[in-house]
């Protein structure tokens, strides 16, 4: 009982109690509390950030996931196929952990919360990159088409970022990155000189337009809070996504989302941008 405040008092005191861990370490954990002591220690003992990226086992988020790592981060890498997670993981230099994680399902989302909450108790950064395209005209665009696209970009995001709040909110520092595009800003779509015009239809653009929104609304809730919430454009860029049409490669289009991961605490919440400014809503 005695070693159990005493731990509990350490545990309190943060990462600097870390050095007196090693005698403990070696004490026959026969009390559970005790036990569960020093699991809370194996948590608070990660030094390094983490980072949850959505649809990270290709595409933009995989580049994400790689800019990350090489920055230090440990990086879990979301994908909702579990081996394709495994083996995007073991593509990335650095501290990379798959991580099964459909966006579209309670139970995968729960798990991923319950996995995070045991092995580090926080979490840093998280990226809804995960999304879905339907493009065509609005007239034929079939509503269940619609429908799929809302649920990964739209309802993924928000069951995600809500149920990933108590860990960001246990981080010194929490970062909520959502992968928007400029074909959700209804000020570039009204737009007469925009390329784009046109192209996001009645599915895609509108999902992303309401990813923008859900950025402000969450950034007003957690504007006294140290949680940042930010929306960036990655650029038109070659993927699975457009059929490969875009200019960019997944490298140029990862540097300005992982910029938002990392900003300090002077950095700016509530804004949609890449990286030459701020974006028009
Ligand atoms: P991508 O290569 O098709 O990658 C999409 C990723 O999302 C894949 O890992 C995919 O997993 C995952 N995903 C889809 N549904 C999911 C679900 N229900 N749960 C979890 N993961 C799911 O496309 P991308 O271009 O890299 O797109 C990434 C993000 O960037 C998207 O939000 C997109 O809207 C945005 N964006 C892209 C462009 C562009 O030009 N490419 C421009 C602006 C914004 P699977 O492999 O299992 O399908």
């Amino acid at each position: 009982m005695l070693a159990s405040r005493h731990i509990t008092i350490l545990r309190a005191r943060g990462r600097g109690v870390c050095t007196f861990l090693a005698p403990l370490a070696e004490v026959p954990a026969k009390n559970l509390q005790v036990g569960a002591c020093l699991a809370g220690y194996v948590r608070t003992m990660h030094e390094n950030k983490v980072a949850l990226v959505t649809g990270a086992n290709k595409g933009i988020g995989h580049a994400i996931a790689i800019a990350l790592a090489a920055r230090g981060l440990t990086v879990l890498v979301g994908a909702r196929d579990a081996a394709r997670g495994e083996t995007a993981a073991q593509r990335i230099t650095g501290d990379a952990r798959a991580c099964p994680l459909d966006v579209t399902r309670a139970d995968s989302i729960a798990a991923a919360v319950s996995r995070i909450q045991r092995e580090f108790g926080r979490l840093d950064v998280l990226v809804n990159n995960a999304g879905i395209a339907t493009f065509g005209a609005p007239s034929t665009t079939r509503l269940e088409d619609v429908r799929a696209v809302f649920e990964t970009n739209v309802f993924g995001v928000i069951a995600v970022t809500q149920a990933m709040l108590p860990l960001l909110r246990a981080a010194p520092a929490g970062r909520i990155v959502n992968v928007s595009t400029r074909l959700g800003s209804l000020n570039a779509i009204t737009d007469p000189a925009f390329p784009m015009r046109g192209i996001g239809g009645v599915a895609y653009g509108p999902s992303k337009s309401a990813l923008n929104a859900i950025t402000v609304a969450f950034a007003q809730e957690l504007a006294d809070t140290n949680i940042k919430v930010n929306a960036a454009c990655p650029g038109h860029t070659a993927t699975d996504l457009n059929g490969h049409s875009g200019a960019r490669t997944v490298g140029e289009a990862a540097k300005h989302p992982v910029r938002l991961a990392l900003l300090g605490d002077d950095g700016p919440t509530g804004t949609f941008s890449n990286e030459a400014g701020t974006i028009p809503w």
